[in-house]
């Protein structure tokens, strides 16, 4: 091989690696206890760095709102602040991963909610990832649990763009208004104290085992989720580098 091959062969190879590591695949998914402060941050990574933000709430109440036979039978159970059953929300994720847009990375938000659902998820990585690598990691949002509920009840979302506000800690400039798009304020019909501790208990139960599941894997990485949405959002800049 002439050195001008050479060189070009290594070029080429520098090339493809760097072309491998920029398109590595970003799947994050966050966990955390009701009202952690996880919808507003993913929301904004999801436009930061331009990825499928995946939230199972709004896509089990979306088809509530379409009274579909999946949100038919969601519906008993979120009213009860209960998790829908596995089947369930497992296909309604699988077809969302398996769509174009998630070919580069997503953010999940919700999901996996328990051990059965992280192993559905592993699954199904396995299935859609193939051998190609992908950065995977967990992100936990640890925070004090007296602010929880307050924040639950003073929750709002906007009708139109999902952005969210509270009452009390960020309210929006006119009242029932949304800052971003002009859309109408409307409260979750789950956000109320009787659901919200029943949410509390099934979080507990169901999904904070999943905190030692990641980290046993050893790709969780925990932020402290105490403090304004701006300092929130630098501590999860930092461990999403
Ligand atoms: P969220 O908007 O994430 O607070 O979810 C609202 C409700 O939707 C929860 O209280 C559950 O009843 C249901 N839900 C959301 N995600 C899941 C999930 N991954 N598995 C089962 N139920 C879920």
């Amino acid at each position: 091989m002439s050195v001008k091959e050479h060189t070009e062969n290594d070029i080429i190879t520098q090339l493809q690696s760097m072309k491998k590591g920029s398109t590595m695949r970003k799947q994050l998914i966050f966990l955390g206890p009701p009202a952690c402060g996880k919808g507003t941050q993913t929301n904004k990574l999801a436009d930061y760095l331009n990825l499928p933000h995946i939230d199972t709430g709004s896509l089990l109440r979306a088809e509530i709102k379409g009274q579909t036979p999946n949100g038919i039978v969601a519906q008993s159970f979120i009213d009860k602040g209960q998790l829908v059953p596995v089947e369930l929300v497992a296909s309604i994720i699988k077809d969302r991963l398996s769509q174009e847009d998630c070919q580069h990375g997503y953010i999940l938000d919700g999901f996996p909610r328990s051990l059965e659902q992280a192993e559905a998820l592993e699954a199904m990585k396995e299935e859609i990832n193939g051998d190609d690598a992908v950065d995977f990691r967990a992100i936990y949002f640890d925070l004090d649990q007296e602010v929880l509920i307050s924040r639950i009840v003073n929750r709002r979302s906007c009708s139109v763009c999902g952005e969210i506000y509270n009452v009390k800690f960020h309210p929006t400039k006119v009242e029932g208004v949304c800052d971003k798009c002009g859309g109408t304020l409307t409260q979750r019909k789950d956000d109320n104290e009787e659901i919200a501790k029943a949410r509390f208990e099934t979080y507990f139960r169901e999904t904070a085992p999943l905190i030692d599941f990641y980290k046993n894997k050893g790709v969780l990485r925990t932020i402290n989720a105490n403090g304004s949405i701006d300092e929130v959002w630098e501590r999860l800049l930092e461990v999403i580098k």
